[in-house]
């Protein structure tokens, strides 16, 4: 099936021009790994290295910072085209790298900590992951409970994250803290937080359902001196950091289930028009006819409300309400689409070797993960003013 070609705004002919190279790099380069890497229950560093060289780990960055001097859009059309590698690990990883762990750098960071972390990591030498979830708050942003003392050049903080996306590889831990005793609104800062650094330590490697490509950890701090130079942003200012970045990530979560419901379409129309059952190719069942209609209608309406979203947030408006709709329509449909995709495939649905039972397993954390769909409509419920 050819690239989208008719260019939905904000998609400029440089942009599908992109899209046509990482598309070739994804299926040549990428998604022939895709098992491997499930199975390893990791993807190799290099990834990050490849995609450097290719300059996509800075496509919406500046240029003196390494990066390509592009936009939000660059950077929407290759994490929709990454999806397309068939492992949800993998993009998770290289997601959480570009998507949300730096942009806070660059958008918060002081020059020194853009040539320390952002720079390297565009270069695909240093390693982020982005720490706010905890044991004990997830929905709940506020309620983190990780402190950071206040001392003589710097901060010691104690506590805990966990479910953190490239938490057990990652060089630096944009991490969020409390700095007031209350916490909450007004009393969380972001320090980043460097491997080596005493008492920071990674607990767990986590098991997963899916995402088994990446490596989700379960992290230790305990009285870890960060220097106040690792500050990032304001002190207290932390939870504007949080809102700040949780559209793009959002955003982000929403192209990649498109990405992913286009490959399973394509697989399963294919799939559907070679297996044979009671003398024809089971696509000419009307129901699984049907069933395949059905998935089209859930990309075509997802891309719909994603690349709107896409358009009003990469244009500088306030996209919140288009965003988290965006969030909420794709990730279950995302699953839906998988699930029946799976049931399509008839018992090869469930084999590994399909693929297609790992692209269910992947896109179920997408209603989770990023914020979940019951806090996805409560944002949806106060702007209605409910
Ligand atoms: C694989 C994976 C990778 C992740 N990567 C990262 C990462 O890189 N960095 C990071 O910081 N976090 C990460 N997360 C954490 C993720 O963002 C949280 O899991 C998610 O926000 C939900 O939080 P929780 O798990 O604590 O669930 P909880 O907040 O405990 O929610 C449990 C249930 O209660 C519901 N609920 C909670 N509050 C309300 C409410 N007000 N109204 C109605 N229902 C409510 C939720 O919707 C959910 O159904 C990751 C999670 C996973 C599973």
């Amino acid at each position: 099936m050819s690239v989208q070609s008719r260019l939905p705004p904000p998609f400029t002919e440089e942009h599908e021009q992109l899209r046509e190279a990482i598309r070739r790099f994804v299926d040549t380069e990428l998604a022939p790994r895709a098992r491997e890497w499930e199975d390893d229950r990791w993807f190799p560093n290099d990834v990050f290295a490849r995609l450097a060289e290719l300059g996509w780990l800075g496509l919406k960055y500046p240029e003196e910072y390494g990066g390509e001097g592009g936009d939000y859009v660059h950077d929407a059309v290759f994490t929709e085209e990454l999806s397309r590698c068939g492992s949800g690990g993998l993009a998770a990883g290289i997601g959480a790298h570009i998507g949300i762990a730096t942009p806070p750098i660059w958008k918060f960071g002081t020059e020194d900590q853009k040539q320390r972390f952002l720079a390297p990591a565009i270069r695909g030498e240093k390693i982020a992951a982005l720490g706010i979830s905890e044991p004990d708050a997830g929905s709940d942003v506020a309620g983190i409970r990780t402190h950071a003392k206040r001392v003589d050049g710097g901060y010691v903080v104690n506590g805990a994250k966990t479910f953190i996306t490239n938490g057990v590889r990652a060089d630096f831990v944009v991490t969020a803290v409390k700095t007031t005793d209350e916490g909450g609104h007004h009393g969380i800062s972001f320090l980043v937080v460097e491997k080596g650094m005493d008492g920071y330590s990674v607990s767990r490697k986590l098991e997963k359902m899916g995402w088994h490509a990446s490596d989700t950890g379960e992290l230790a701090f305990a009285d870890v001196f960060v220097p106040e130079e690792n500050l990032l942003g304001e002190e207290n200012k932390g939870f504007y950091l949080i809102m700040a970045n949780f559209q793009w990530e959002r955003l982000l979560m929403s192209l990649g289930a498109v990405g992913a419901m286009q490959r399973l379409l394509e697989t399963t129309i294919e799939y559907a028009t070679e297996r044979r059952a009671f003398g024809r190719p089971i696509a000419g069942h009307q129901v699984i006819r049907h069933k395949i209609t059905d998935m089209a209608v859930k990309l075509e309406r997802g891309r719909a409300v994603t690349y709107n979203a896409l358009r009003l947030f990469a244009n500088g408006h306030d996209a919140l309400r288009e965003v988290t709709a965006a969030k909420l329509i794709t990730q279950r449909d995302c699953f839906e689409v998988a699930d029946e995709a799976v049931q399509i495939h008839g018992g090869a649905g469930y084999m590994k070797e399909y693929d297609v039972e790992r692209a269910a397993r992947d896109a179920r954390l997408g209603p989770i993960g990023g914020g979940t769909d019951e806090i996805m409509r409560e944002i949806l419920a106060k702007q209605l003013g409910l």
